[in-house]
């Protein structure tokens, strides 16, 4: 047997599966596997054996990035390749510790046994990419632990720890000792016995299995356009319950070939892939090291100050929440705790585990705690004078080297730098509300940020659950500024002719989770009047619809007011539309002398997508994101875009930049936007990248080569 194929103890080959730092299966690997099992099968002094992953975990699955080389089409594939190893003459046995996922936890599926860590991490995420498990997963899964329980995993992609999968029958062994050592062992006892268990040849059977998935299907909502992969994952284990092993295998694979060359999963990969690409610096100086972040002082007990102090507690930070009003502190303190002890009542988090969070938050209504703080987060009002007496009192008691950061939405960040004798510690750290729940987060790079200041907020934000996007300084950051240009054209289509109660649902038939009239009742109309205002002031070439202020004058601010662009009766889940609302907007276009036309959903969509995307081509040059796809994860995870839409830029990427420049020509060729020519005035990179034929990824390549 070659060594540096396998080591060979007692009998037993030890395969390692080395490919940092996630050992995904892809052709290297699967080539590597290839070779070890023949030498191993061909080696007389080999009677079983035993597969490994080195460093962190066994498998993280396959190479996503894979399937459109040509290295994705060659032998040997995982499917058959699991099939040959599942028919082995000779005991194969699975040692899993840290991760075994997708692809990697269907190569333990088709050993004939499984020894794991207790804290290894299993689970079949593919439907969350818009896939099925492609090699095995579907049909084998459900042989070990039952149809429901398999479906259950499947469906929801979830991820588990073998601890708690203990008693399932997943795995033939769960220790909390060395799992190669007693995977050897356990290989040697099958050797022995001379009996193998091979999972696929086990029988799988359910009373009434096809009620059972005609009620699962019942149950599945499918957005309409959205993911059809929930559904694959039920026919693909309801023919593991009803054929014959090859059978179920052919559907497995059918419906896998099918979704891989679904936009759905173009989409959904894409933005699985920029999470990734997003947390990565681009010109980060090499050996940046981080800073410790133990202590956390959050200033300002409101909405977003309790939300971050509580996303700090989740990860086992400790916070100090400052507030200046005694009778807000105490408030913020009793929901944070009323929010932990329900947690708790609810099942959702042991009482010792909210206890223990609970103690992690302290307030004060003085500034003599923060000096301990590695880490200031400032969440008080949107108004510049009183960030400055925030920072200048953070400059004076902050210890040297803490992170100062600011939540602020819209304010100039170099300004608020500037307040304080130490602007390479400032940044932004925009989170989103509620703040324990959102997943974006912003990080505001100031011109003076330190490296280091960035590295470690990338670094809380991954420890605290957060996918983070860096922007530059603008008015809004990324992801305010094209909503900005995305309400604005939203206003504009009323004025053209259409109704808010369209616009929304239009929009949301195409998959954002919520329209822009229903965003702004939620948000609050007044607030949106206070922000026009002052943006108009200091561009007066904005064109905003003027129904925006007869809604504010009116008095209808939203929800709260119980009615804006809708009105919101209670009890009621859904507004409804108002005949006021419907006169106004009639009214405003009668004041502009527009004769109010039919507008189809097809092109509000068009509209709505390319305003947002012809900001984003602004926000690139500018160097505000870093990358396109950048811009696609903020719009993902905090705006609520479909993930299977891929994003704005990813969308106008795919459709063609040529294709966008005219509809957008089309768009400001109408009577209507006369007044409004300029909004449709395209952004010169997207002229620039149309013109040479060029794609916002090849600009992606080419900066990250720089
Ligand atoms: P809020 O009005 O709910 O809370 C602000 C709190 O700060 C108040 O409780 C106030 O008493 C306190 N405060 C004021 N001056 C203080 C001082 N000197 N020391 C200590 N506490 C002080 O406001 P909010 O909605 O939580 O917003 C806070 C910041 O977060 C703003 O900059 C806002 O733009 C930004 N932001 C808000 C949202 C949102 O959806 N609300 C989202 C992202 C960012």
């Amino acid at each position: 047997m070659t060594l540096d194929l396998c080591s060979v103890n007692e009998g037993v080959a030890l395969i390692t599966l080395d490919r940092p730092p996630l050992n995904t299966l892809g052709l290297p690997l699967r080539r590597h596997l290839d070779d070890a099992l023949h030498a191993a099968m061909a080696d007389d002094a080999v009677r079983a054996v035993v597969i490994t992953g080195a460093g962190r975990g066994f498998s993280g699955g396959g190479d996503i990035t894979e399937f459109d080389l040509p290295s994705g089409g060659h032998a040997p594939l995982p499917g058959p390749q699991l099939d040959q190893l599942e028919a082995s003459p000779k005991p194969v046995v699975a040692a899993m510790h840290g991760f075994a996922l997708g692809g990697g936890l269907e190569l333990a599926l088709a050993c004939h046994a499984r020894v794991a860590h207790a804290n290894t991490q299993v689970g079949l995420p593919e439907v969350q990419l818009g896939l099925v498990p492609g090699a095995g997963g579907t049909q084998r899964l459900p042989r070990l632990i039952g149809v429901e329980q398999a479906l259950n995993m499947v469906l929801r992609g979830s991820t588990h720890s073998a601890a708690s999968l203990r008693d399932s029958g997943l795995f033939d062994r769960v220790t909390d000792g060395d799992v190669v050592r007693e995977a050897m062992a356990l290989a040697r006892a099958l050797a022995d016995s001379g009996v193998l268990r091979r999972t696929g040849a086990l029988p799988c059977r359910m009373d009434n299995v096809q009620a059972f998935t005609a009620f699962v299907r019942g149950g599945l909502k499918t957005a309409p356009g959205g993911s059809t992969a929930p559904l694959a994952c039920v026919d693909c284990v309801e023919a593991a319950a009803t054929q014959p092993l090859r059978k179920g295998l052919d559907v497995e694979a059918a419906a896998f070939q099918r979704l891989r060359h679904s936009p759905q999963f173009a989409g959904l990969r894409h933005v699985f892939l920029a999470e990734r690409r997003a947390a990565h610096l681009q010109d980060l100086p090499p050996g940046t090291q981080t800073r410790q972040v133990r202590r956390v002082a959050v200033i300002g007990g409101g909405t977003m100050g309790s939300g971050i102090a509580m996303a700090m507690a989740n990860a086992g930070l400790s916070v100090l929440l400052v507030e200046r009003d005694p009778a807000v502190l105490e408030r913020a303190l009793r929901t944070l705790r009323a929010h932990y002890e329900s947690l708790a009542q609810r099942g959702k988090l042991s009482s010792e585990t909210a206890f223990a969070r609970i103690a992690l938050v302290a307030g004060a209504v003085d500034y003599d705690g923060v000096s301990q703080a590695d880490l200031v987060i400032e969440a008080v009002f949107e108004d510049l004078a009183v960030k400055r007496e925030v920072f200048e009192r953070l400059d004076a008691v902050a210890k040297p080297g803490a992170i100062l950061a600011s939540n602020t939405s819209m304010l100039d960040l170099n300004a608020i730098a500037a307040f304080t004798r130490r602007p390479q510690d400032v940044l932004g750290l925009h989170f989103f509300s509620p703040a324990q729940v959102m997943k974006l987060l912003e990080v505001v790079r100031g011109a003076d940020t330190a490296p280091d200041v960035l590295a470690t907020a990338m670094a809380l934000a991954r420890k605290i659950g957060k996918t983070a996007v860096v922007s530059g300084v603008c008015e809004g950051f990324i992801g305010n500024r094209m909503l900005e240009s995305y309400l604005m054209q939203a206003g504009l289509l009323l004025d053209e002719g259409a109704l808010p109660q369209q616009v929304d649902r239009a929009i949301e038939a195409w998959g954002m989770a919520m329209g822009p009239f229903r965003m702004c009742d939620m948000a609050g109309n007044d607030l949106g009047a206070k922000i026009r205002a002052a943006r108009i002031e200091r561009d007066p070439t904005r064109v905003y619809s003027g129904t925006f202020d007869r809604l504010v004058a009116l008095g209808r601010f939203g929800q709260k007011a119980g009615r804006g662009w809708y009105d919101h009766i209670s009890g009621q889940r859904t507004p409804t539309s108002s005949a006021e609302v419907q006169a106004l907007v009639e009214a405003q276009s009668a004041q502009l002398g527009l004769q109010r036309r039919a507008i189809s959903d097809a092109q509000i969509v068009d509209r709505l997508l390319l305003a947002l995307a012809n900001e984003g081509f602004k926000i690139l040059e500018e160097g505000i994101a870093q990358r396109a796809s950048d811009i696609d994860v903020v719009y993902t995870a905090g705006y609520g875009f479909p993930r299977w839409r891929g994003g704005p830029m990813f969308q106008v990427e795919q459709r063609g930049l040529g294709d966008v420049l005219a509809a957008m020509q089309r768009f400001s060729d109408g009577p209507a936007y006369q007044r409004a020519d300029h909004f449709w005035r395209p952004a010169p990179l997207l002229v620039r990248l149309a013109e040479q034929g060029a794609t916002l990824h090849s600009l992606d390549n080419t900066s990250e080569a720089a």
